[in-house]
């Protein structure tokens, strides 16, 4: 099969086999090349296979040496279709743990579920005994909870409408788009989704299953952003769950006085989950363009390699903020990042888009997720789509 982007919006249907392995490739030799740390010995990441959890993974086993089990949801190829990249991104992963000698299995389901909850404790006995780290993170649109209700999670405000510019992705012109005030019912639903709660419900059952190693860290990813996203982030929909996250935090701390919980606060980045919020693509590209001009920008595994190397071990405790958050995000929201990003969002216009947008920067870290857009990888060959997971065989 002859494999091209096919681009939808903010989607893309298709992903490259060799193109998604090039970029755990580039990622892991990006993490390499800050050296190897005492940090994890063997963790748990839910959400492993692209954006965040991905790069986790990819510094937990580069910088660590960490025996890895990730939990993902990802679909296979068939002879007509291509699976999803975070199943190419977990192959080619466990190739690289092969490698190295290190530890890698992937469980593919409803994190969740009960099941998959009791699937990852099983193998957690069978294989590692017990995990020191667990991150959380999920990116969903929805979610069936134990009970069997299904919430889903949408990108709304919860106050009036609010209407701001916004990157139309399919023709790169700027619009303006109003977003509504979500219903009471939007707003719980997303807070069930994207919330704490399944959060909390990890870490009871790993903890009353005894795999959680004493002194375990167990850290969720979150965003909050500069004000000019308030409305449609850190006060919409999202933000409101996110804040039930922060909160989760608290609790799983004192529920679980034997572990430590940590929010860690990451930057904006193009990934699959937030090319899908309105106005904050255009965001990104402004804050791109300020960020590298600065030489401050981080993609996911800059993030993450300096998360797992300088904040959350190398230290007797992670540096934290006077709410206890690890701040991923001090470059973006640096006074003259902002300031800049804040002139530059006033300014842009579809004529003037390329001077202040970093639309090249956003599309290449868009086309990158699938596996598509590296100069070393031949695009016109003929690829076979079907690549096997090793330890999902
Ligand atoms: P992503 O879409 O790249 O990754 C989501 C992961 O969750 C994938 O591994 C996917 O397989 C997995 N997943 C989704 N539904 C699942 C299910 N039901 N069962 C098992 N696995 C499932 O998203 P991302 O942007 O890396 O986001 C991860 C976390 O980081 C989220 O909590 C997000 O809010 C947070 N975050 C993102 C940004 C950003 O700008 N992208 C910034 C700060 C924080």
């Amino acid at each position: 099969m002859i494999i091209e982007p096919k681009v939808r919006e903010y989607i893309c249907t298709t992903a490259h086999p060799q193109g998604c392995g090039e970029s755990v490739r580039r990622q892991a030799a990006y993490a390499a090349s800050k050296g190897e740390i005492t940090g994890a010995k063997k963790a748990l990441i839910i959400g492993c296979s692209t954006g965040y959890g991905l790069a986790s993974r990819i510094s937990a086993l580069v910088n660590c040496k960490a025996a890895t089990l990730g939990i993902m949801f990802e679909r296979p190829a068939n002879e007509k279709r291509t699976a999803t990249p975070g199943w190419y991104n977990t192959a080619e992963f466990e190739k690289l743990s092969g490698e190295q000698g290190i530890y890698a299995r992937t469980l593919n389901g409803d994190a969740f579920s009960r099941e998959m909850k009791e699937q990852a404790i099983e193998a957690i006995r069978e294989d590692l005994g017990e995990v020191d780290l667990v991150v959380y993170s999920l990116a969903a649109p929805r979610r069936t909870d134990e009970n069997g209700v299904t919430w889903n999670s949408c990108l709304k405000t919860t106050a009036a409408p609010f209407t701001e510019k916004s990157l139309d992705l399919r023709t790169n012109k700027i619009v303006e788009k109003t977003i509504q005030p979500a219903t009471e019912e939007e707003v719980q639903g997303t807070v069930k989704v994207m919330g704490g709660e399944d959060w909390a419900d990890w870490i009871d059952a790993l903890s009353a299953a005894g795999v959680l190693k004493k002194d375990a860290v167990t850290v969720a990813y979150s965003y909050i952003g500069p004000e000019l996203t308030y409305p449609i982030y850190y006060h919409g929909t999202i933000g409101t769950a996110k804040q039930h996250l922060h909160q989760t935090a608290n609790e799983i701390n004192q529920a679980h006085p034997d572990i430590k919980a940590y929010i860690s606060v990451n930057k904006g980045l193009v990934t699959q989950a937030s090319s899908a919020i309105p106005i904050v693509p255009l965001y990104f590209g402004i804050l791109y363009k300020v960020m590298k001009k600065k030489g401050l920008h981080e993609g996911c595994i800059e993030q993450m390699t300096r998360l797992f190397t300088e904040k959350l071990y190398g230290k007797d405790v992670p540096e934290t903020d006077e709410n206890g958050f690890i701040r991923m995000d001090d470059y973006e929201l640096l006074p003259e990042i902002q300031e800049e990003v804040n002139q530059d969002w006033k300014a842009v216009t579809t004529e003037n888009l390329e001077e202040s947008c970093d639309l090249d920067g956003y599309w290449e870290d868009f086309y990158h997720m699938f596996g598509f857009h590296y100069g070393n990888i031949d695009y016109a060959k003929d690829t076979d789509p079907v690549i096997p997971i090793p330890s999902l065989e």
